[in-house]
Parts: structure tokens; sequence; C-alpha cells
């Protein structure tokens, strides 16, 4: 495989590169301090097309391939992992499974506005009662006629109170489990749709993340996103590419925190010298930048299949999981080469340290990424 960067993505990274640098690093301590959501920041992804980067023009989006959205991903989040989360929940959780999966009318109306940034999505499958385990949906579809009925909670959603439309996972019949669960194209403002309190949470804070309560929602059958019953497929389908996407986002968190402490082993003196020039020190960064090459071969390999179109659930799995496992790994050293400081909020390593965390969690915990992985290698014959 080779991961030469075409001249295209080589001036996407350096855009997202220079605005990170300049319009994200300065103020994502603030952002994070205050939990404030990055209004400006957001409407400038848009303008620069990251909102949709996969999405081809004709449907609003950049017309860019998944390898080029990992680029985008990984600057954008090393800059501010709140601002890259919100990014990637637009492009991979809501964009992707409205252009595979929606019909010409459908992407008229909730793709192309979603993809040019004009519109923000989320994706709402999680509930307060199951999280991996979501063919356990309880939330109820219900159909009357020419619409739906949609009763139920979805639990953690990201963009939830910044979104205008969510797709939305439920059940018309709980004893088909899974089989029995669709996907909803749901406008926020649909009567009986509320947003609950902003989760007070330890890493990614200027991300928004809430409950959505459906309340006797009513919504035309016209808004039924792929067949009946296709629900779970389209969440699973929709997860082997944001794992891509949050890969690129640990990926993102892991250099900026091997960055911070490289920098600070070069000037910080201890015993008469910088401490970069102790070999425990050494032998921390070289740790930490051989994890994060590797990952990152992980992340453009998942990227380069899909583009492919060949099949990577295993692929993105992996990618995922080795990514996020670094970045923890990653803002750990990036701690101890800080010592004190490091424990800090004055220095930038304990917020990437916290904002790492979550890589290991949402879109399917390590374990889950394990159990995919094994399941895949257990079919694999020599
Ligand atoms: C900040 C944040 C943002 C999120 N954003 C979204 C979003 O936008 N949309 C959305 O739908 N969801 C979102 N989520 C939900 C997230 O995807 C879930 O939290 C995650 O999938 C885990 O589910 P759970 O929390 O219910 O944990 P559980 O499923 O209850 O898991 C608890 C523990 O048991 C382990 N476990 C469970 N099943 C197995 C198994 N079969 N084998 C081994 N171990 C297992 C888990 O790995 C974990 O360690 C978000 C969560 C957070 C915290």
């Amino acid at each position: 495989m080779d991961f030469k960067l075409t001249e295209e993505q080589q001036m996407l990274q350096k855009m997202c590169r220079d605005f990170a640098l300049n319009e994200l690093k300065p103020i994502a301590g603030a952002l994070d301090r205050e939990a404030r959501y990055p209004v400006e920041q957001v409407k400038k992804l848009s303008e620069l097309g990251l909102m949709g980067v996969a999405v081809p023009e004709g449907e609003g989006g950049s017309g860019l391939d998944t390898l080029s959205y990992v680029i985008a991903m990984e600057e954008i989040s090393a800059g501010c992992a709140s601002t890259g989360v919100i990014m990637s929940v637009n492009n991979s959780l809501y964009c992707d499974p409205v252009l595979k999966f929606g019909n010409a009318e459908q992407k008229k109306l909730w793709l192309q506005p979603y993809a040019s940034g004009d519109k923000l999505g989320c994706f709402a499958l999680t509930e307060p009662g199951n999280g991996s385990d979501a063919g356990a949906a309880r939330t109820t579809a219900t159909r009357d006629g020419d619409s739906y009925r949609i009763e139920g909670q979805k639990a953690w959603i990201t963009n939830a109170h910044e979104a205008d439309a969510a797709i939305v996972f439920a059940t018309t019949d709980r004893a088909l489990k899974h089989k029995g669960i669709s996907a909803f194209l749901v406008p926020m403002d649909a009567q009986g749709v509320s947003v609950g309190k902003h989760e007070d949470k330890l890493g990614i804070r200027a991300s928004s993340t809430a409950v959505i309560t459906l309340d006797d929602c009513r919504l035309p059958a016209a808004n039924l996103l792929g067949e009946p019953g296709l629900g779970f497929k389209i969440a699973m389908a929709t997860l082997d590419g944001g794992r891509i996407g949050i890969a690129a986002q640990a990926l993102g968190i892991a250099r900026a925190a091997f960055e911070a402490a490289r920098d600070y082993a070069k000037e910080r003196q201890a015993f008469g010298a910088p401490i970069a020039t102790l070999q425990a020190i050494q032998f921390m960064l070289a740790d930490m930048a051989t994890q994060i090459d590797a990952a990152r071969l992980l992340t453009y390999r998942a990227a380069a299949l899909k583009d492919r179109g060949v099949r990577y659930t295993k692929e993105s799995a992996m990618a995922k999981l080795h990514a996020s496992e670094t970045a923890m790994a990653v803002a750990t050293k990036a701690i101890q080469i800080f010592g004190g400081n490091g424990y800090v909020r004055e220095y930038p390593v304990e917020r990437h340290f916290r904002d790492a965390k979550i890589t290991e969690i949402y879109e399917g915990t390590s374990e889950i990424q394990r159990v995919v992985i094994a399941a895949n290698v257990l079919k694999e014959i020599s």
C-alpha cells in the first residue's frame, strides 16, 4: 500500500494544520475550561469544506476520499479534540449513512445542507439502558397510516444541542431484536423532540453531549432511511466508517501530546542539562513516536480499503483500537515527561489525557473492537 499523499492531500493537510495551529490550538484550553461549543470555529470548518469531506460535490460535499478525511481529522483534532468530534459526527455518523442509504429526495433535504455545513447532524443509537448492545433498542417506532410515531430516549448524543437533524434508531418489533430496528431522519425541531442537560464530561468538554427524548414524535413515513428493519445494518456499517474518524481523532490527540512533550523535554533542565538528554526521556519519546506511526498506518490502511470499496470492518476496528490506546498511552507518558507541570491546567497535556479517554469508549469500546476483530480473525482460514 502506497501512502504517498497526493498534492491535493498535502494541500488539505497544510490548510487544516494552519487552521488548527492558528485558530484552534490557542483557544482549545479556554473552550475546555468553559465547556463552550466552538461556534465560530465550526462555521470556519464549513467554509473550509470540512463538514462533508468525502461527500460528492454534487451532494454538497468536498468530493474527496476517506484518506483525505483522515488527514483533515488528525489535524483538526490535534488543535482541538472537541472540534474534531463535532466534525467527525457530522461527516461519518450523519452524512455517510444518508449518502449510502438515502434516496434522491432524502439526499436533497437531509444530506446537501449538512455536507456543506449549513446544517449540523447527529447520530442517535445509544440509549440509557444499552450502548454496546445496540440491538436491544427500546425506542419504538409504530407505523400509523402514512407516518411513524417514535417514543423513547437516546443517550450520550454528540451535537444534540446544536444539531438540526438526528438519525434515530428505533424498533418496530422488539421480538425481532436487531432485525426489528429501523433508522429515521428526525428534525430536531419536530414536535415531541427535546434535548436534556449538557453532560458534564471528563474530556472533549467543548462538544455537547445530551439525552434526546422522543415523546409521541410523529414523522412522515418518507423519513425512514433505507428499508424497514435495515436500521441495525445501517448503524453497524456507519460505525465501521465512523471508527476510522475516531482513530484519526485519537491520532491527532496523541500527536499533540507527543509534540508538547518533545518540545518541553528540549527546554526543561534537570541536573544541568535538558531532560531530553536523559535516556529515560528519550526512550519514552521513541515509544510514543513509534506507537503514533503504527496507529497512523493502521488508520490510513482502513481508509484506503474503504475508498477501494472492499470490506474493512476488521481493519477499522484495529485502527480505532490501536489509535485510541495509543492516544491514552502517549498522553500518559506526556504527563510523565512534564512532571508536576503535566498535572495542571496551565499546560495542555492534562487536557490531551482527558480528551484521549473517550476514544476508547465511543463508537464501540476497546472491548467491542476486540470482539469485532476476534470474530473476523476466527472466520479467516489459511
Ligand atoms: C462523550 C460521549 C459521546 C457519545 N456520543 C454518542 C453519539 O453521538 N451517538 C451515540 O449513539 N452514542 C454516543 N455515545 C455512546 C457510546 O457510544 C457508548 O457509551 C459506548 O458504546 C458504550 O456503551 P455504554 O456506555 O452503554 O457501556 P456498556 O455497553 O454498558 O459497557 C460497559 C462496559 O462493559 C463492556 N462490555 C459490554 N459488552 C461487552 C461485550 N460483549 N464484551 C466485552 N465487554 C463488553 C464495555 O466494553 C464497557 O467496558 C457517546 C458516549 C460518550 C461518553
